[in-house]
């Protein structure tokens, strides 16, 4: 392909992504009509770091919606403050200290849980931490962007899988997560064949294959090979943490799928798109409403049965 050649296909991209964009702002402002409600101001909604950015976002939004959300932070003061923000806008909104990579803080987060409510309908895995900005690829902090993004995302699915309440529109649970951890996208991949073919096969993926490649990782960047250990090439770290929640979401769907009917949990991911928020330097394209937004839309959605996919401006995109 020559130079003009892919000049036109990223303005054809551009003109797709704008014209979508457009579709879902028309889509975001018809309402959800009241026989599609299948919940109520006593549905639990828990959104993972909402003391800013897309997870407050999403907080704001479930409680426009009328539910009870649980807004959460690792930071007390901020978490309250935020929470008093939307308290003072009349949404039901409570707060709970929470830090995902913290097991003492999940376990009295949990039990505040189950003794104040009685379980969780609904989970946001937003919490997430970003070193670089733009095209830096540092990996001091690869062990902490790791930690946050898939130890602390797969800690709260284990921890509130027990919790989730049954209901005839089943539990969900939706993580944030990232494009750039495509695992067979056309940037940005693994170049190992072997290993993407053994995230792909969902029927024999396992928890150890995927913390055993994130962990890999971590070894080489100790060890400083792993500027050639075939990783994703932009944002390596937190692309490749990204991947294995990609790769996890996909997995616990698969240990879901036989919940019976009244039971059931749903559990799938999205990309927000580039957002306006702290991790970008607000230099994203999009408002953090419409990253917002499908985050809404799978939890909200009635008659889901969609679990174990991934997601874009509300449409399933390749892992
Ligand atoms: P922000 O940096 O604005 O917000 C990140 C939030 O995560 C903060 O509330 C932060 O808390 C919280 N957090 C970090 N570590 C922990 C922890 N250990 N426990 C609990 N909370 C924690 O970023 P965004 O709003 O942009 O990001 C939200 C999610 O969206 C992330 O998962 C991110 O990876 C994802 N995403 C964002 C994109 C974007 O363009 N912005 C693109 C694709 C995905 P604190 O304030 O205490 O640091």
């Amino acid at each position: 392909m020559d130079k003009s050649e892919k000049q036109d296909k990223r303005e054809r991209a551009k003109e797709r992504r704008e014209k979508r964009r457009q579709e879902i702002s028309l889509i975001r402002s018809i309402p959800y009509s009241d026989h599609q409600r299948w919940w109520s101001a006593d549905t639990i909604a828990v959104v993972t770091g909402a003391n800013r950015g897309i997870g407050f976002e999403i907080a704001h939004q479930l409680g426009l919606h009328g539910l009870t959300v649980v807004l959460t932070s690792r930071e007390t003061a901020v978490g309250e403050e935020a929470a008093k923000v939307l308290q003072e806008g009349g949404l039901k909104v409570v707060f709970h200290q929470l830090d995902v990579i913290d097991h003492e803080s999940i376990n009295t987060f949990c039990k505040w849980i189950k003794d104040n409510y009685g379980g969780i309908d609904i989970l946001i895995n937003n919490a997430g931490f970003n070193h670089n900005v733009g095209s830096e690829n540092s990996v001091e902090l690869a062990e902490k962007v790791i930690a946050t993004n898939y130890f602390g995302t797969k800690n709260m699915i284990k921890a509130a899988i027990p919790l989730m309440r049954p209901n005839n529109a089943g539990a969900r649970i939706v993580s944030v997560s990232s494009r750039l951890g495509r695992l067979n996208g056309r940037k940005n991949r693994i170049s190992n064949d072997e290993l993407r073919q053994q995230l792909e096969d969902v029927e024999s993926l396992s928890e150890e294959k995927i913390d055993a490649m994130v962990n890999k990782f971590l070894e080489q960047v100790k060890d400083g090979s792993w500027t050639s250990g075939g990783w994703p090439q932009n944002n390596t770290d937190y692309a490749l943490s990204k991947l294995a929640v990609n790769a996890h979401t996909r997995l616990v769907a698969r240990e879901l799928s036989g919940r019976p009917e009244g039971e059931k949990i749903y559990i799938n991911c999205y990309c927000p798109g580039w957002v306006k928020t702290a991790m970008t330097g607000w230099a994203g394209q999009v408002t953090t409403e419409e990253g917002a937004d499908t985050a809404l839309w799978l939890s909200l959605l009635p008659d889901m049965r969609i679990s174990g996919k991934f997601f874009a401006e509300r449409r399933e995109i390749h892992f």
